[in-house]
């Protein structure tokens, strides 16, 4: 009798692939802790993390003190323009395609005004890339400033990479000081959307003979707390979280984990407390920093016996596959409702799709005949006979079924552009990929919404890409 297996996961709940990842032949999963193995309640943890950095401010003398956070402002991906007070989203060849001034979009006729003739290259430090959940309360408190800023409110601020200056100050400040932390510690439940499968994934891999780590940018006691809420409840009974990983590492200075040798020290106790490590770290140990080349070198294995899985594109997926060359997955929370609405608008898609092609048929035509005149104009070879009214008469009779046809794919256009807030899914730009979408395919072997859809896909799983298509595909 055949056994019965799981069904393959839902579209929101798969494991995306760009190059080939056998599963199998990983010895070490390396794992980030926030927004990856822990995942927060965004709009409260960003609403939080806003508050503590718009009083930051107020304290620095900066009338800023009623400003409040709006989770639909700005997405993950989008690009702040620090030198011109926007928020932009950008194609994969880094050509804006829509923007915001503040918090206000910029009309068609100012974006090509401003960024037709520029484009985003994030190794200026001119933009600044949105690249983890974490920056929705920066480039919204930034986009609300920058409203202030303009109505001549914000006296002292000398423009608007001051401006950008003094938020990224609150917002760092609200991150390092212990007091937003100390807050969320005291009341977990409301900041941390707990996941039973994520720790069952986790100890399926372990089981299966890898060795696991966590390798996080936070302190020890927030690291500790954090993962004692969002997994020893889902763990069998008298399993601690660390009982999973072979080794620990806390404030691992990512992405400086990636490409420097920083310095190591054991953490000796609960409270954290500190001593040098003499020699390589070792199993069941809890660290501070160190680097990448470190961790090789205690477990014996190779950049490509690793995969690390983090949410921040550039400091934990980026950095790593471009110094280490650790194989890499990417953890995207939107695509679960990115994907749903895709799903929901498919029909109007495919109409969409259906009117584009229609299009296209009648402006060939269009130029066709419009070359029939020319050429009957200037008596060149291949003019036909055809009377001129008749021509013309189908001339126009092509323009009109152009602008009735422009008539019903406006809507269409303009819902499928609008299916996923203002900006539209992360990793489009209109029809093109966008800048997000470029990074992850470059950087990010797979990509997930979350770490708990390896459940589904086992500690065996072989991931290969689809075929990717290209303008002259049949
Ligand atoms: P990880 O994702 O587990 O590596 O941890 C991210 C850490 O970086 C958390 O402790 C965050 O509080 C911290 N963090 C995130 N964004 C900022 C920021 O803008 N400034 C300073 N720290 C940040
Ligand atoms: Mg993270």
């Amino acid at each position: 009798m055949a056994i019965e297996l799981p069904a393959p996961p839902p579209p929101t709940r798969d494991i995306y692939t760009n190059r080939t990842l056998n599963l199998r032949a990983i010895r070490a999963i390396g794992y980030d802790m926030d927004y990856t193995l822990v995942h927060y309640h965004v709009d409260v943890w960003e609403r939080r993390a806003f508050e503590y950095a718009r009083d930051r401010m107020v304290e620095s003398g900066l009338p800023v003190g009623h400003l409040e956070f709006d989770d639909q402002l700005v997405e993950r991906g989008l690009i702040i323009d620090t030198h011109a007070g926007n928020v932009v989203k950008a194609d994969r060849f880094g050509y804006v395609k829509a923007a915001a001034h503040g918090t206000a979009p910029l009309p068609f006729v100012e974006l090509r005004e401003l960024y037709g003739r520029l484009f985003v290259d994030l190794r200026d430090e001119r933009w600044v890339f949105m690249s983890t959940l974490f920056d929705l309360s920066l480039a919204g408190l930034y986009s609300q400033c920058v409203d202030l800023l303009d109505a001549g409110r914000l006296p002292g601020v000398m423009g608007y990479r001051d401006l950008f200056a003094r938020v990224r100050r609150g917002l760092d400040s609200a991150h390092i000081e212990g007091a937003l932390k100390a807050e969320i510690m005291q009341d977990p439940a409301s900041y941390v959307d707990l996941d039973p499968d994520g720790p069952r994934a986790l100890l399926d891999q372990k089981d299966a003979g890898k060795k696991l780590l966590l390798i996080t940018n936070s302190e020890w006691v927030f690291t500790d707390a954090m993962m004692r809420f969002a997994y020893e409840r889902f763990l069998p009974a008298g399993m601690r979280w660390r009982d999973l990983f072979h080794m620990v590492i806390i404030q691992a200075r990512k992405p400086s984990f990636f490409t420097d040798s920083n310095p190591i020290f054991e953490v000796i106790n609960d409270q954290g407390h500190l001593r040098p490590l003499v020699g390589l770290p070792q199993a069941g140990g809890v660290y501070l920093g160190g680097h990448a080349g470190l961790v090789e070198q205690a477990l014996g294995l190779s950049g490509l016996d690793f995969l690390y899985v983090g949410d921040h594109i550039f400091s934990d997926v980026n950095v790593s596959k471009s110094t280490v060359r650790w194989r890499t997955a990417l953890v995207l929370r939107e695509l679960e409702r990115e994907i749903e609405a895709a799903h929901d608008f498919h029909a109007d898609e495919v109409e969409l799709g259906a009117r584009m092609a229609e299009k296209s048929t009648l402006e060939q035509q269009l130029a066709q005949l419009r070359l029939l005149r020319q050429r009957r104009k200037h008596r060149r070879p291949g003019a036909v006979d055809a009377p001129q009214g008749q021509i013309d008469a189908e001339h126009e009779r092509i323009k009109q079924a152009l602008a009735q046809l422009d008539t019903e794919i406006a809507p269409l256009a303009e819902r499928a552009s609008r299916v996923q807030g203002r900006w539209g899914p992360v990793m489009r730009a209109g029809i093109d990929k966008s800048h997000m979408a470029r990074q992850i395919e470059r950087y990010a072997d797979v990509y997930t919404s979350r770490v708990s859809n390896f459940l589904f896909a086992t500690p065996h799983v072989y991931l290969r890409p689809p075929k990717s298509s290209l303008p002259h595909d049949p």
